[in-house]
């Protein structure tokens, strides 16, 4: 497979679903239009034979894997998060103030407050609806996208907040940041009324709301010579969608002499910690393992000697070094845009890499000429940290935490450069199909 050196339609398009449910959603579609199968996991699924799976996890997480035509040996496992830090409606969120209409949000993740200030913002997510499923259960999922600015933060005048530049924005998460909606709107304004009229269905039949505001701007291409990427997500869609490029093209490789079982993982619950059903702390990896063990013909001990044999990537974006703040990076390990992959590093385990994984990294990347860049956290600097650590832990697999360098991480708008996303995914489906 040659280097695609510029970044597809197909990623931008990507990193415009607003939420983990359209995420998953989009990633679906991508994988059925491959021919891979959708496994139920409240069915048995029987045995297995050779191809592409993919699981889907309260539609905000979902597994994708290639069943070899060789009996399989081990894994490899690629994992990414679907979730990305934003603003969430609260249960009961409509209200009005100084005859403003309002919603209430709760501030997702580690976001960089400021960066939602006078953006024009839609709003996305997933209602549960009464009626097909006769009024037991959580009703009917539908995900909906008010792709319209129907609601901005606005940021207060510099003539009444004298030395906000002086004293840098200061924002409290309940006072300062619930969008503006409307003004003269009717008295039964709600957020129910807003999604349902948009969804044309009844308010009542609404059983429950997952909503989250989103920046419109569009992701595009940026920089003077086109040399970046200008986008909101990119923690973590774009190694999502790395990774799904990478399964795709080792299914389309069909690698006859493979023993591996390529398999991706991409999860929500990333940016509070991953202890959730959905998230890379819970059982469902380890049990979706098992199960396709089993569903191969093997046994508990099959499952542990495929385990000891098995890897992890976890690809999650890493910093670059800022122009502006080069004095908050680490001296010597400081990653710039569209110079390769980052393997990151930490001793105190926040990242999950070891020598031996660095190393098993480093020999696919040399064979594919891909350059590779490593990180480290400033020691005086507490460090992030990401799903590596989690599922290398649970799993006991040895791990490998890499992601692509990028900018402005957390923010409503994020950058990255546009020859990092194809080595990535040349260095993935290698690794996929080891
Ligand atoms: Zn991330």
């Amino acid at each position: 497979m040659c280097l695609q050196m510029a970044p597809t339609d197909d990623f931008l398009d990507y990193l415009g679903n607003p939420t983990p449910f359209h995420a998953v959603a989009a990633t679906k579609d991508r994988l059925l239009a491959a021919k891979f199968s959708e496994l139920d996991p409240k069915e048995s699924w029987g045995k297995l034979s050779p191809g592409g799976y993919f699981v889907t996890h309260c539609e905000t997480t979902i597994v994708a894997f290639i069943v070899p035509s060789k009996k399989a040996t081990h894994f490899r496992l690629v994992g990414a998060h679907t979730d990305s830090p934003n603003l969430r409606l609260k249960p009961k969120p409509s209200y009005s103030k100084e005859g403003y209409a309002q919603f209430g949000v709760e501030v997702y993740g580690g976001a960089l407050l400021n960066s939602w200030l006078d953006r024009d913002l839609g709003l996305a997510g997933r209602v549960l609806l009464a009626g097909k499923d006769g009024g037991k259960g959580e009703g009917t999922s539908r995900l909906f996208k008010i792709d319209r600015p129907i609601a901005r933060v606005p940021q207060l005048a510099i003539h009444l907040d004298r030395d906000v530049n002086e004293r840098g924005v200061i924002l409290n998460k309940q006072e300062h940041l619930a969008p503006v909606l409307g003004r003269a709107v009717p008295k039964d304004f709600s957020e129910r009324s807003l999604i349902a009229k948009e969804l044309k269905v009844k308010e009542k039949d609404i059983l429950a709301i997952d909503a989250m505001f989103y920046s419109l701007e569009k992701p595009t291409i940026g920089g003077a010579a086109g040399e970046f990427i200008f986008s909101a997500r990119l923690d973590n869609l774009a190694m999502c969608h790395a990774g799904l490029v990478a399964l795709l093209a080792a299914a389309a490789e069909k690698k006859s002499d493979s023993t591996a079982i390529p398999f991706l993982a991409l999860f929500d619950h990333e940016e509070v910690g991953s202890e959730s059903a959905a998230g890379a702390a819970s059982a469902f990896l380890p049990r979706t393992l098992e199960r396709i063990v089993l569903a191969l013909g093997g046994d508990k001990e099959t499952e542990h000697k495929m385990f000891a044999r098995s890897h992890i990537v976890s690809a999650d974006m890493a910093h670059a070094v800022h122009p502006n703040y080069p004095e908050r990076h680490e001296a010597r390990h400081r990653p710039h845009l569209n110079q390769g992959p980052v393997i990151k590093v930490n001793a105190q385990q926040r990242y999950a890499t070891t020598g031996a994984t660095r190393a098993l990294i480093e020999r696919y990347a040399e064979a594919a000429k891909i350059p590779i860049q490593l990180y480290a956290h400033r020691t005086d600097l507490p460090c992030g940290s990401t799903i590596g650590p989690i599922t290398s832990a649970k799993l006991g697999i040895p791990t490998v935490d890499v992601g692509n360098p990028m900018l402005s991480m957390h923010s409503a708008r994020e950058m990255c450069g546009v020859e990092d996303g194809p080595k990535m995914t040349e260095l993935l489906r290698r690794f996929l199909v080891g």
